[in-house]
């Protein structure tokens, strides 16, 4: 890997790949026909990127709208992004609210082709939960950036069962803008479900002696992984660029005594300082629970990222829990 850019420098290659048509993709000649199908697919953040790859295969060309290392709550779009959906032939999102920049694009792209998949589609959703907060809390802060999350909680594909439904969603709505590749969505698609089933399989079991037990992530991204696998989620912030406030702080030093905990789970991205000072407060160790919202650029090519990730993180929480 060449050295990474500056974040400036990814947005215009970025663009510069959107202009020339995705040109710019390392792919080998030999590669059956993405480049010369020339499908153009945008995507919003990392797990739908992923999903959306794994789908794709050689029958499209996938382009991140948000670059790999930006949250979707980081993201401002820049004038190059119209680009990217002017020329593109579908957009796939997560949906929930959760790319609250999006729809502004969508509609001064003005691109009269461009069909959306919602891959939330047909998801049953939770409630974004008002946890051990006061009444008013949610006032003190400033909720006005893109990553509100909204009434629903988004964060559907951490659950890896959801996430099938999400990938099926996102076939189905391949197949339907381009029928000519429908084989190869369709066989793609089963390849990558059956690998997610597997992996939730694997999870169950591996989670099975911790059933009812709480841990506690830096936001609350974790509700649906929890759901899953009969445990409790509590978190410290609703949404990641939120600080803490004494409350927050109290009540997840009251929860760690409470259930014994022997780790908070952070997560690879900034702002999680007061989070490993707490921690360190509390005689606990920090281990990461990556909720897959941001990624390197080389592993956002890879789909097969979501399940290395996932392995990882349950390997992280049984060490939260003690082992
Ligand atoms: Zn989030």
């Amino acid at each position: 890997m060449a050295r990474p850019l500056s974040l400036r420098s990814r947005f215009v290659s970025l663009t510069l790949a959107a202009l020339l048509g995705g040109c710019a993709s390392s792919r080998q000649p030999s590669a059956p026909s993405a480049s010369t199908r020339n499908f153009k697919v945008v995507t919003t953040f990392l797990p739908i990127t992923l999903f959306t790859r794994a789908v794709a295969g050689d029958c499209a060309i996938v382009t991140p709208l948000i670059p790999p290392n930006l949250g979707p709550h980081d993201f401002q779009a820049k004038p190059g992004d119209l680009a990217a959906l002017g020329q593109a032939r579908v957009l796939v999102k997560n949906g929930l609210e959760m790319e609250g920049f999006l729809d502004k694009l969508v509609a001064t792209a003005a691109n009269s082709q461009l069909e959306v998949i919602d891959a939330s589609r047909g998801v049953a959703t939770l409630e974004t939960k008002e946890q051990g907060d006061e009444p008013g809390h949610h006032d003190d802060h400033d909720h006005a950036e893109a990553h509100d999350h909204g009434a629903v909680n988004p964060h559907i594909w951490l659950d890896p069962l959801r996430a099938v439904q999400q990938v099926e969603t996102i076939r189905d709505g391949l197949v339907k803008a381009d029928p000519s590749c429908a084989e190869g969505y369709r066989r793609n698609a089963a390849a990558y479900t059956a690998q997610l089933k597997q992996l939730n399989n694997e999870i169950a079991s591996q989670l099975k002696p911790y059933t009812g037990k709480t841990f506690i992530a830096f936001h609350d991204f974790a509700p649906y992984f929890a759901q899953r696998y009969g445990l409790n989620a509590n978190y410290l912030v609703d949404v990641p660029e939120l600080n803490p406030s004494p409350a927050d702080l109290q009540r997840v030093s009251t929860e760690v005594k409470r259930t014994q905990l022997k780790a908070l789970l952070s997560e690879p991205q900034e702002g999680n300082r007061s989070f490993n000072a707490l921690a360190k407060d509390l005689g606990v160790k920090v281990v990461v629970f990556d909720p897959m919202e941001t990624a390197t650029e080389q592993a956002s090519r890879d789909p097969a990222t979501y399940l290395q990730v996932m392995r990882r993180n349950v390997a992280d929480l049984r060490q939260a829990f003690g082992q």
